[in-house]
């Protein structure tokens, strides 16, 4: 199949279509990919600086607005007069630090509680009645003191159900002595806006994760149902901060993305995008180029193939009208289809043939003649030229022949041996014109008288032999008698004279003891012999 010219051009074109724009498209296709991805990496990197600094200023004003409230107459005295009531010196109403704390916690909306503590962390007051001692850490006050606010990481607040951030900032009194601190319960919820902002103007997401790696919240809808990223994954991301990796992210979809960990916020900011949106303009393209690459082939590949018909079709024909002039078929002629080499190609091998035909026919006239020329020179070589009869030589290998058969399959054979009485009276009285008559005369009388498989030839002279294949004596002496009352019955006339002819007879038939043929026409010579002397006109047998 591969070995026809066709599927040679076909694959050909193909490969010559396809190798060049595949290997384009292929480049092509990577250095956009190559391109995107840098592009989106630097998008992504962006989007997760810029949220950074907004959570940071987010942060600021949060820790500001707790510091404040701190340095409040309300909070330091409270304080102080719960630690005087403590050592029995009461002072003002217990009920007022609590009031004042529940109030403020209701107006400034991302506070959702508020407590006072002393110096030991024992609950002095707060804005709501259930919370519990809380557990300050062990360098308390001193790092409250020289750091002024204490950080508890972000997480998920199954009381308040939102993502919450827990700020201590310590409360002081006028001469600097810490009195306590004010601890407040953040919403972290109300940073989503500035992030919504922030993402709204470059493309991606941002989720937010607590240090376990739990999503707190994100631009996503829905973020409590974002999965966590995987931990090994998370911990290879924040390891590589700022460094764009794909994952599996919310709703097992692919990502691209990277991790940022903002300085004084602990949180991890997840800045992304789902592999299938950044490809997609690349991916349709993709798909175009290869339906078009498809189709180019189609094209291509119909082209070559009505190219290599329009060639191996002509080529076809060709091939099989040489194989038909080969096999002796001169009469073919193509029809000219096309006005290309192929067509020149065609119109040559017509003329080629009509030159073949007609020296093809010159050849067999000239054979024909040729071949009749060769049987009449074969007759004339065979035969006696005054009596149309079998010259010597013929009889030499009619005798041979039959001589043959008779050793190999005993095929007995017999011969007559006849001469003409007197001839030489007769050409001494009529002339030797008369003869000639008389002999040619007596040959037909020979030739009419014998069967279509015997052999009548002149021996010379005035002398005749008869060869009779699968005949016995009796036959042959039958066929002798014969002939020899046809030729004395016949009349002879020349000058308008007549003459009696007559012709004695010898006889003799095939024997084993014979070394050649000639011993029977030996035998029938001496038979002929006796013939003549019992006085001519006669047939003689070997008894
Ligand atoms: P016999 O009865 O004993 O046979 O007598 P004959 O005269 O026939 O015998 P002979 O053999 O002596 O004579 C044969 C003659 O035939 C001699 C020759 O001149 C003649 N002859 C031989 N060939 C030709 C020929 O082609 N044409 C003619 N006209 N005569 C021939
Ligand atoms: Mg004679
Ligand atoms: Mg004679």
């Amino acid at each position: 199949m591969l070995n026809t010219i066709k599927s040679k051009i076909l694959i050909f074109a193909i490969l010559a279509t396809l190798i060049p724009s595949v290997g384009l498209g292929l480049l092509s296709f990577w250095q956009n990919e190559t391109v995107i991805a840098d592009n989106v990496s630097h998008q992504l990197r962006t989007l997760a600086g810029d949220v950074s600094r907004e959570l940071e200023y987010w942060l600021k004003e949060r820790i500001e607005g707790v510091r404040a409230l701190s340095s409040s107459d309300a909070v330091i005295n409270g304080l102080s007069n719960q630690s005087r009531r403590r050592s029995g010196n009461a002072v003002g109403s217990p009920q007022v630090l609590p009031h004042y704390l529940r109030l403020v916690a209701e107006k400034l909306d991302p506070l959702l509680e508020l407590t006072v503590v002393d110096a030991s962390g024992q609950v002095a007051a707060s804005s709501d009645d259930t919370t519990a001692a809380i557990s300050l850490p062990d360098a308390w006050p001193q790092n409250a003191a020289t750091e002024g606010v204490i950080i508890v990481p972000p997480h998920w607040n199954e009381t308040h159900a939102a993502a919450t951030l827990t700020l201590a900032v310590p409360v002081l009194s006028l001469d600097n002595e810490i009195l306590g601190a004010l601890v407040a319960v953040v919403n972290l919820g109300t940073v989503q806006p500035r992030l919504m902002d922030v993402a709204n103007v470059s493309q991606g997401d941002v989720v937010l994760l607590d240090l376990s790696g739990r999503p707190l919240l994100g631009t996503h809808s829905g973020v409590s149902t974002l999965s966590a990223i995987d931990t090994q994954m998370l911990k290879h991301l924040r390891a590589h901060e700022g460094v764009p990796m794909t994952f599996e992210g919310h709703l097992r979809r692919t990502m691209l993305g990277l991790v940022e960990l903002p300085r004084t916020l602990p949180v991890i900011v997840v800045a992304e995008r789902a592999r299938a949106d950044i490809y997609q303009a690349w991916t349709v393209f993709r798909n175009m180029f290869l339906t078009l690459m498809a189709g180019l082939t189609l094209l291509v590949g119909l082209v070559a193939w009505r190219m290599g018909r329009s060639i191996v079709t002509p080529l076809e024909c060709l091939t099989g009208a040489a194989d038909r002039v080969a096999a002796g078929d001169l009469s073919i002629q193509l029809p000219v289809m096309q006005r290309d080499e192929l067509g020149h190609l065609t119109q040559v091998f017509n003329q080629m043939t009509d030159k073949l035909r007609h020296s093809h026919e010159e050849f067999e006239a000239a054979s024909l003649a040729l071949q009749k020329q060769n049987q009449l020179l074969e007759t004339l070589s065979v035969t006696d030229s005054l009596t149309g009869l079998y010259n010597r030589k013929k009889l030499d290998d009619i005798l041979t022949d039959q001589f043959a058969r008779f050793k190999r399959n005993k095929r007995s054979f017999a011969v007559l041996l006849l001469d003409i009485d007197h001839f030489k009276t007769l050409n001494d009285s009529y002339g030797h014109l008369a003869g000639d008559q008389v002999l040619t005369s007596v040959a037909k009388t020979l030739s009419q008288s014998i069967r279509s498989v015997d052999y009548a030839a002149r021996y010379g002279g005035e002398e005749f032999v008869i060869v009779l294949p699968e005949t016995m004596i009796p036959a042959a002496l039958e066929m002798a008698e014969r002939i020899r009352t046809q030729v004395q019955s016949d009349t002879y006339h020349f000058n308008n004279q007549h003459m009696a002819v007559t012709l004695s007879v010898g006889v003799a038939g095939s024997c084993d003891d014979d070394d050649t043929a000639y011993t029977a026409i030996a035998r029938a010579d001496e038979m002929l012999y006796e013939a003549k002397r019992a006085g001519r006109n006669q047939v003689r047998c070997v008894v």
